[in-house]
């Protein structure tokens, strides 16, 4: 399935009992984006999320994670993804290294490898001096954090991250939307849900604007603008260049995504590519 788009939702309808929540719900999420799922209270994010990660049953409609048919094989299908919901749980009484052992041995990550992905989430999360720390004591931040380093141990293609900078102080917030950016750099593709616009803009290339069940407007990049990723053959010149690109005709924006890379959104045009 190489070239093809990672999800592919068509024409999805889900309905608890006696009230629709979604109605014909179709769009595809290309590889190493980051979709901003946006709506307000009511909208069926939450449901829309749980359909893809396979806990609710859609009653019409199809879904393809990876160009698996998440119907027929749902366990395929789970395997390519990970999942925050909007309110998860952190085993409370364990330690952040026995939270993560759990996830890895629950999403079969292989017994010889179970440390070594321990501390590379741990470390992406960039809370490695945590281990050994009751997760009960951690603050609402970090168990946040650690509740996404759960839904990632198995190095899933997809991220499905619901309401995730809600309850977050700035601070946080903003570690987070850094965290997104490491994550696209690495080659997930991400789908994260707000009610609040503004928290995503920052990091996301394209919308979906649920509203009463339905897809009101999908916004793309790729209509008067586009992202471009660079990487640098010199990290070392990275603040240099961001400085230079930044101030060239038709680029709107130019981000720090890692230690070699930036991120531009420029306006469309193959004179400036
Ligand atoms: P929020 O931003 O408030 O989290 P949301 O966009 O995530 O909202 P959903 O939680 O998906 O919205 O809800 C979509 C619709 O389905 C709402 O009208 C809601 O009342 C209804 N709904 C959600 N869960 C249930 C349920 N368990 N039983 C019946 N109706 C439900």
């Amino acid at each position: 399935m190489h070239g093809a788009a990672l999800v592919e939702v068509h024409d999805l309808d889900f309905e608890y009992p006696g009230a629709r929540a979604l109605c014909g719900v179709s769009f595809t999420l290309e590889r190493g984006s980051v979709t901003a799922l946006v709506g307000p209270n009511g909208a069926g994010k939450t449901t829309l999320l749980r359909c893809l990660a396979g806990l609710e049953t859609p009653i019409a409609g199809s879904i393809r994670i990876a160009g698996l048919a998440l119907a027929d094989d749902p366990r395929a299908a789970h395997a390519h993804l990970g999942y925050l919901p909007d309110h998860f749980g952190l085993y409370e009484d364990l330690s952040v290294r026995r939270c993560l052992e759990y996830a890895a041995y629950a999403r079969r990550v292989p017994a010889a490898e179970v440390t070594q992905r321990i501390a590379e989430v741990l470390h992406a999360v960039e809370l490695d001096d945590k281990l050994d720390t009751r997760a009960g004591g951690l603050s609402r931040g970090q168990r946040q954090r650690i509740a996404l380093a759960q839904a990632m141990i198995h190095r899933p293609e997809l991220l499905l991250l619901d309401e995730p900078a809600s309850g977050l102080d700035p601070q946080a917030r903003s570690h987070f939307a850094g965290l997104v950016r490491q994550l696209q750099a690495a080659g997930m593709t991400l789908l994260v849900s707000s009610h609040i616009l503004a928290e995503l803009e920052a990091y996301c290339d394209r919308m979906l604007v649920l509203d009463g069940g339905r897809i009101v407007d999908q916004p793309t990049a790729t209509a008067s603008t586009q992202t471009l990723r660079l990487r640098l053959a010199d990290a070392g010149h990275r603040s240099r260049a961001a400085d230079w690109l930044a101030t060239q005709t038709g680029v709107l924006t130019c981000t720090a995504i890692a230690d070699d890379s930036l991120r531009l959104q420029v306006e469309s045009g193959d004179a400036l590519r």
